[in-house]
């Protein structure tokens, strides 16, 4: 008898553990659940089909966005014959997670790579979301220094990537012959301008499209108190001269081609040629930021940037503070919402 009930004693605790066990993963998926998932719709985002299993995530909000779920960037997928390459993740892992529930919509194949264009938060914040999938994240240059400093004030969960190229790559997403995309390679390359030294491009030779990250904001006033406006306008005559006939995804704004970077590099003409002209007549900085948006670029999105380009077309053509350590300085001047886009 006192075995008996020793027996339905320990069945009883048992059962417990086994209950309590079953009960964890449950009560980990309604904490998720409790969250909904993003979509789409949610996200402010549009699944564009640029070439033959090339996808852009195109943004449409502006900025300062009114809803925190609203996706600030474009994301990219580019899908090869075994294997699929994802760009920008967003800037959360619950928007991270939808870039990874989209491919599933679109392909069987695994995802291989995650690359981030450069350290800003609203291309990088979605990280978790490749980490949790044990994806590789690739970065470049100072990267994970720079996410792990200057993104803390941004972004809760700081993910680094955890590989980091340097000069020119080639990924490949599938070499069988005899099949449309068995060729399919990802060229990384690095380029400079946007956020001192992180920046780097995805290039599609087959499908001929370009992935510029904020190298191109494409009809959007630009964030550029990380930047080097010169180093910015060479690099945009580099990418024309080297991707003349190319579909583009910027980081910010439509789907284009040359006609966005030429756009865009007349943009940067204009503050240039303004900072010129404050030079020669010995304009105050006050009255130098009382510029308002020329008449090519009123419709453009992103408008609370503009006092930010005419101070840094200041600082840097006017003054001349160019160098990396000056724009560093004014970048640690900028409001936490707009440290860095
Ligand atoms: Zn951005």
């Amino acid at each position: 008898m006192r075995q008996l009930r020793r027996w339905v004693l320990g069945l009883l605790v048992a059962l417990t553990a086994v209950g309590l066990i079953a009960l964890q993963p449950r009560l980990a998926v309604q904490a998720k659940e409790s969250a909904p998932p993003a979509t789409l719709d949610s996200a402010g985002l549009t699944l564009e089909e640029l070439a033959n299993g090339v996808y852009g995530l195109v943004a449409s909000v502006d900025f300062p966005p009114t809803d925190p779920n609203l996706a600030i960037c474009n994301g990219g997928i580019v899908i090869g014959s075994d294997g699929v390459l994802v760009v920008d993740p967003f800037q959360t892992e619950a928007l991270g997670d939808l870039l990874f529930d989209t491919v599933a919509t679109l392909t069987d194949q695994p995802v291989k790579y995650v690359v981030n264009t450069h350290y800003h938060f609203d291309h990088t914040g979605g990280n978790p979301a490749a980490a949790s999938r044990n994806l590789p994240i690739l970065g470049r240059g100072p990267i994970r220094e720079f996410m792990l400093t200057r993104n803390t004030e941004t972004d809760p969960n700081v993910t680094p990537p955890e590989v980091i190229i340097n000069g020119t790559w080639n990924l490949w997403l599938g070499d069988s012959p005899g099949l449309a995309q068995g060729q399919r390679q990802v060229q990384i390359r690095e380029f400079d301008g946007h956020s001192g030294g992180t920046d780097l491009i995805a290039y599609i030779p087959d499908a001929d499209v370009l992935i510029t990250g904020d190298l191109l904001f494409n009809q959007r006033i630009p964030y550029l108190a990380d930047g080097n406006i010169r180093t910015l306008q060479a690099t945009l005559i580099q990418l024309m001269a080297d991707y003349p006939l190319t579909t583009v995804l910027p980081g910010h704004g439509p789907v284009t081609d040359t006609e966005g970077l030429t756009i865009f590099k007349s943009y940067l003409d204009t503050l240039e040629g303004l900072a010129l002209g404050w030079q020669t007549a010995g304009t105050s900085k006050e009255e130098a930021l009382a510029t308002p948006v020329p008449d090519p670029y009123q419709p453009f999105m992103f408008q609370a940037l503009f006092p930010s380009n005419l101070e840094v077309a200041y600082n840097q053509i006017t003054l001349g503070q160019d160098d990396a350590a000056s724009i560093q300085q004014y970048l640690a001047t900028q409001p936490r919402a707009v440290k860095a886009l």
